[in-house]
């Protein structure tokens, strides 16, 4: 299977007026086309930042990728220019944030914003063909194409973040990087919009990263599952893997409350004892071991390697 995405010991970190936040701290990640991995994990654990690498719009100044690589469709993402990736984002990778007033400029109408999309991309495009595209692509995401007059506001949270959806596959990109998307949606409308997104993804066959603390959501939209902690995946598979195999590492143990269950009420990632680790002192060894109930002592010394089993990958000193 061909590779879309292939991050590789990825390090970034940001630097604030007092000390170095290490928030990605050696990544490996692997997407495939057409696939849609869900990525999960506290605050702080990386997610967004790895995102953000990807797309090449970490906050200017502040955060440095400081190693590693990225390959996004054989392209190498840490050493393009500015001006390519100008036309990289959009094209081949979008993304879409929890706040679709983020996305959105409140004094275009939303036809508008997809035209002007539309336009920076097709240089070739006759304007009517710009203009029967949009109306397309509003239909796409279920908004009546009538409505493209509208400004943002003139929308309800779900309809806006079907627009931020619209806008980021209108060049039809190979890869959709979507952070919380639906986390600020009522529960009713989080569902018809991950749906749409689900449909859309397939028939666009756009690959998909979808950031998520719902578990409920990775079992209803992704193929595989990476578990981040501290800047790096600790557990990836299939969703099978995770949700049905005894062997877990004992970080993705304490988000499930020890066995996965989903028909449980309790969709949410529970609390695990102790805090994440300060991003500016992480611990030595392996970054879980001051909250990990099976530590060892080389787990305070030796960071540990991914221990490979069939489409599971565990990155701990208990599997080798
Ligand atoms: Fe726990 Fe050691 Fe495994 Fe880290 S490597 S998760 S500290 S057992």
């Amino acid at each position: 299977t061909n590779k879309l995405l292939r991050i590789e010991d990825l390090y970034v970190e940001y630097e604030t007026d007092d000390a170095t936040m290490h928030a990605v701290n050696g990544l490996d990640l692997e997407i495939e086309e057409g696939e849609t991995l869900g990525l999960v994990g506290e605050t702080g654990a990386g997610k967004t930042t790895a995102a953000l690498s990807v797309m090449k719009l970490l906050p200017e100044k502040i955060g440095t990728i400081k190693k590693g690589r990225i390959e996004l469709d054989n392209l190498d993402i840490i050493n393009a220019a500015e001006a390519d990736m100008r036309s990289i984002r959009g094209n081949i990778v979008s993304m879409i944030f929890q706040d679709p007033m983020t996305s959105l400029n409140p004094i275009l109408t939303v036809g508008d914003q997809i035209y002007e999309v539309l336009k920076l991309h097709r240089k070739d495009s006759s304007n009517a063909q710009l203009s029967k595209r949009v109306d397309e692509i509003l239909q796409l995401v279920g908004i009546p194409s009538d409505r493209k007059n509208n400004y943002p506001h003139q929308f309800s949270g779900g309809m806006k973040q079907r627009v931020v959806i619209a806008i980021a596959l209108a060049c039809e990109p190979k890869l959709l990087l979507a952070d919380e998307p639906t986390t600020a949606l009522d529960v009713t409308i989080q569902a018809q919009v991950l749906e749409m997104m689900k449909t859309l993804k397939e028939k666009l066959k756009t690959s998909m990263i979808l950031i998520t603390h719902d578990m409920g959501v990775v079992a209803q939209t992704c193929d595989r599952v990476a578990i981040m902690y501290a800047g790096e995946v600790i557990e990836i598979g299939k969703v099978e893997d995770i949700f049905e195999n005894k062997n877990h590492h004992p970080y993705t143990e304490g988000l499930f409350g020890s066995i996965p269950d989903l028909t449980k009420s309790t969709r949410r990632l529970s609390p695990i004892q102790g805090l994440m680790p300060d991003p500016t002192d992480l611990p030595k060894g392996c970054a879980f071991n001051p909250r990990c109930p099976k530590c060892m002592d080389k787990c305070k010394i030796e960071k540990p390697a991914n221990a490979v089993n069939g489409s599971h990958t565990i990155k701990c000193h208990l599997f080798k």
